[in-house]
This record gives structure tokens, sequence and C-alpha cells, in this order.
């Protein structure tokens, strides 16, 4: 059974390339029984969206990208109801 370092090291080598069967199993065992490992990876892979989301916001036009963060800023400025 592999320890939790050693599932987040796998977790995060996985979104850089696709890991062999073996090791895929094995981190998905452990995921089975580890809140903490699978909370750590719902964190990991938002973070990966969000860089995502931000690599495609460069290779937007400046107008484009200044509308956009113009209406991120609304909306977190907006109050819940
Ligand atoms: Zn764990």
């Amino acid at each position: 059974m592999l320890s939790c370092k050693e599932t987040t090291e796998l977790l995060s080598d996985s979104l850089e390339a696709q890991l062999p069967l073996v090791q895929r199993w094995a981190m998905k065992m452990h995921l089975v029984i580890c809140a903490n490992c699978r909370r750590y990876r719902r964190h990991l892979l938002f973070m990966h969206k969000i860089m995502g989301a931000q690599k495609q916001l460069r290779v937007l036009p400046e107008q484009a990208r200044l509308r956009i963060k113009e209406k991120l800023e609304e909306s977190v400025r907006r109050p819940r109801i």
C-alpha cells in the first residue's frame, strides 16, 4: 500500500503524464481508503484547472482579457443573495 506522501507525488506526476497501470492502480487503491489524499486530489485538480484557464487567458487579445478581468472582479464584488 502506498503512503500518503507517495500518493501525493503520484497525483502530481499524473498531471504531467499518464502513469504506468500499476502506479495508477496503487494510487486509486490508496484514494479509496484515504480521505486526506482525496481532498488533496480535489484541490490539486482545481488548481490545475485554474492554471490552465490562466494560460488560455494570456493568449487572448488585451481588450478581451481586460473585459474578462472586469467581469470576474465585478462578480466578486457583487453581494451574494
Ligand atoms: Zn493518503
